[in-house]
Formats: C-alpha cells, sequence, structure tokens
C-alpha cells in the first residue's frame, strides 16, 4: 500500500521536484515501509514525536520539520533536522540563528508565508515578510541558510481559489528572490501542495511537495 503509493505519486512528479512523505500520527513500522521502498525524506510536525522516532529509524533519512515550532523547543531540533519549512515568525527565525551558532551548525529552513482563507493558520503574511526581510540584515545570519518559501492553500473545494493561493506563494518567493540579492543562490525551495492539492501546486511551481495522507492513510493517533 504505502510503497505503491510513493511510487504512484514518485511516478507523476516532474524532474526536479521532492517529495517529503508526511508521516505525522503515523507508528515508526509506516515510516519503516516507506523507507523500504527509497524514500529518505520526512515530514514530521510535532517535536516530540519526532525526536522519538529519529533515533528509531535509520540515520539516512532526512527530516523535515514542518509544524509550528514553539520556541522554547527549538534548541532541541536544531542539529537533528535538515530542514525547518514552517518558520513564521521574526522571533523564530532569531532564535534559530541563536540556537544553531550555539550548536554550531548551519539550519535550512524555508520561510512559511500565509495566503489561505483561515484565520487559524501560521505564517508571515506576504508583506509582513517583505517588512522583515527589509529590517533585518541577512548577512548578519551566519547559522541560518534560508532556502525557500513553504505556504498552503485554502482548504476548500474549490480549485479555482487553491490554484490562486498557490499562484500568489509562487508570486511572493520570485518577488522575494528579485528584490533581495543577498538572500543569496540557495534561495530556491517552492514547498506547496499536499495529499489533496499537490498537482495544482507543481503546476504553480512547487519543486517541493509535502503528502502524507495520500501515502500512509488517515492519520492513526
Ligand atoms: C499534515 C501536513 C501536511 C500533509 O497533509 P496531507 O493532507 O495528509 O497530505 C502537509 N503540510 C503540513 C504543513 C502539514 O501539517
Amino acid at each position: 500500500m504505502i510503497a505503491k503509493a510513493i511510487k504512484q505519486i514518485h511516478d507523476q512528479l516532474p524532474e526536479g521536484v521532492e517529495l517529503v512523505a508526511v508521516s505525522k500520527f503515523h507508528p515508526v513500522e509506516a515510516l519503516k515501509e516507506a523507507y523500504d521502498a527509497g524514500q529518505r525524506l520526512f515530514g514530521e510536525s510535532r517535536v516530540q514525536e519526532l525526536l522519538k522516532k529519529i533515533p528509531e529509524l535509520p540515520d539516512d533519512i532526512r527530516w523535515h520539520f514542518i509544524g509550528h515550532l514553539q520556541t522554547n523547543k527549538v534548541k532541541q531540533i536544531v542539529g537533528k533536522v535538515a530542514m525547518i519549512e514552517s518558520v513564521d515568525s521574526p522571533k523564530l527565525f532569531e532564535l534559530i540563528n541563536k540556537e544553531s551558532e550555539a550548536a554550531g551548525v548551519v539550519t535550512n529552513i524555508l520561510l512559511q508565508i500565509h495566503v489561505a482563507d483561515e484565520e487559524t493558520k501560521f505564517g508571515f503574511y506576504p508583506q509582513e515578510l517583505f517588512d522583515f526581510l527589509n529590517e533585518i540584515d541577512i548577512s548578519q545570519y551566519n547559522n541560518i541558510r534560508i532556502c525557500g518559501i513553504m505556504g498552503m492553500a485554502t482548504n476548500t473545494d474549490d480549485k479555482n481559489r487553491v490554484k490562486e493561493d498557490f499562484l500568489r506563494i509562487a508570486l511572493v518567493f520570485k518577488d522575494i528572490k528579485n528584490t533581495f540579492a543577498s538572500i543569496g543562490d540557495q534561495f530556491t525551495k517552492i514547498s506547496m501542495g499536499m495529499s489533496g492539492d499537490w498537482p495544482i501546486a507543481v503546476e504553480e511551481g512547487s519543486n517541493l511537495v509535502r503528502i502524507g495522507t495520500a501515502i500512509f492513510g488517515e492519520r492513526q493517533y
């Protein structure tokens, strides 16, 4: 089941689009199945769950943290994850740099932007993100590598709305890349698209899709 789903998705993904298998709320057995099918990139959204899973699985797995990260937990995952996709505030950004410096590592991050029609979702509004990047001196942050942006579309059956949201995220990416030369050449990732909407996201320029349910089924706990 899991192996087949991964293969099917891979067969449909264009060259250059990476798959994050979102394994939150699934037991390690399920992740092992995905690993045996060749999957090496996994996404988790809770610190405790991630820290429990890491030692139970092979160490050539790359972990992306994709959930809202509380500032008091940054220290626990810095140095253990390949990327934090969900950097949603200046405070979190500062702290990741600080804790990464203390740990002697450089942490890859994505800036999470908020375009969806939902009050509760986290992320910078596009204007907030521009203001933030304008305010800071990016070159002073030696322990953070800004690799791109992450976003979600509105949770709706209205495909046009979903398409608009993804288009907007892709435009913010381009704007940032063009506006802030100091952001660097590693600013290449557009993480968007989940089980229900990833084909639209890829059409609009995603190169990192985060897929859970369509691989692992309904979340188990
Ligand atoms: C859970 C989650 C996903 C995966 O959602 P599915 O609908 O199960 O594919 C993707 N991105 C984020 C940020 C998530 O929290």
